[in-house]
């Protein structure tokens, strides 16, 4: 039998708006040693705006944002819609695009009127021999400010690199750092690129995080904390998260996040807020002590 102190704390959560699915995972949430956090939607808003356009010697700002627009119409990334939405701002109105292929972790590749079009990491312009040497330093000193700078290629040339800052939760820092004063390891994943993630992660306050995570590699993340004998709690709310939400000890989700991302997890967080976190294992330490 549930013992009534777990109904009650279960009851308590969803107070603070911390939806906890069962017993068993609010009696789990008490010995979270380790909280695995994803970056984008996360611990930042989510909703990314484009902040810088810099464009190659000979090429059209506008020109070039009709086109990245036309190319993200077809993606439903947050990155994508970022890049739809300032065109849009800027009376641009995205064209039709021939082909399109997302590439995990990477960005896109397109054609448009018969051009091959790819935007996305560095690694991707790697992967199609597209020379961005010239560009590296500028690229890496706007990570360096916390954004996202996506390279932009036309048939093979870089035209242009697109910048997109994702704003910080007004509360993740003291969230993050109760967490850390109750003894738990707290660690970032995210799919960004290094510089942008150790911009962010030290605005927030975390020293561990990866950086350049595939979707897939989220859950093996998990699995080599919890191997490492750690009990593991994972934050996210992406559809590439629910694999690892559902291997997690306890899988927490943004309730604003993706319906995958909730049906995979044990917990939900209503207010977005990660004070939801340390309020759940709060509740979830003091409901054990009950027991006890
Ligand atoms: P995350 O959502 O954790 O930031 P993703 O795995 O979704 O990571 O993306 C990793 C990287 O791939 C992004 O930072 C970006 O550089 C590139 N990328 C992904 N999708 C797109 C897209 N639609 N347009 C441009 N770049 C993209
Ligand atoms: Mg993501």
């Amino acid at each position: 039998a549930t013992p009534i102190s777990v109904i009650v704390g279960v009851g308590k959560a969803a107070e603070a708006g911390v939806l906890i699915r069962n017993g068993e995972a609010l009696q789990t949430a008490s010995k979270i040693s380790a909280m695995i956090l994803d970056k984008t939607g996360t611990i930042t808003l989510g909703t990314p705006k484009v902040t810088d356009v810099i464009v190659a010697n000979g090429s059209d700002e506008l020109e070039v944002m009709q086109l990245a627009a036309t190319v993200e119409s077809g993606s439903e990334h947050p990155l994508a819609m970022a890049i739809v939405e300032s065109a849009l701002e800027r009376g641009i109105k995205p064209g039709k695009v021939e082909v399109f292929n997302a590439v995990a972790g990477q960005g896109v590749e397109a054609k448009v009127k018969g051009q091959a079009l790819l935007f996305g990491n560095e690694k991707l312009m790697s992967l199609h021999n597209v020379d961005v040497e010239e560009y590296v330093e500028q690229a890496q000193s706007l990570a360096a400010d916390a954004k996202t700078p996506m390279y932009f290629a036309v048939d093979g040339s870089l035209v242009a690199i697109i910048a997109v800052a994702d704003p910080i939760k007004e509360d993740s820092v003291k969230a993050i750092e109760r967490m850390q004063q109750s003894g738990i390891r707290v660690v970032m994943l995210t799919g960004d690129n290094r510089d942008t993630a150790r911009a962010v992660a030290g605005k927030v306050g975390i020293t561990e995080y990866f950086s350049e995570v595939l979707p897939d590699d989220k859950a093996k993340k998990v699995q080599e904390l919890q191997s490492a004998g750690e009990v593991v709690g994972m934050v996210g709310d992406g559809i590439n998260d629910a694999p690892a939400l559902a291997l997690a000890n306890v899988g927490f989700a943004i309730g604003t996040g993706t319906d995958v991302a909730i049906e995979s997890a044990d917990v939900t967080l209503m207010r977005g807020s990660l004070h939801g976190l340390a309020d759940a294992i709060a509740v979830s330490r003091a409901t054990l002590q009950n027991i006890k």
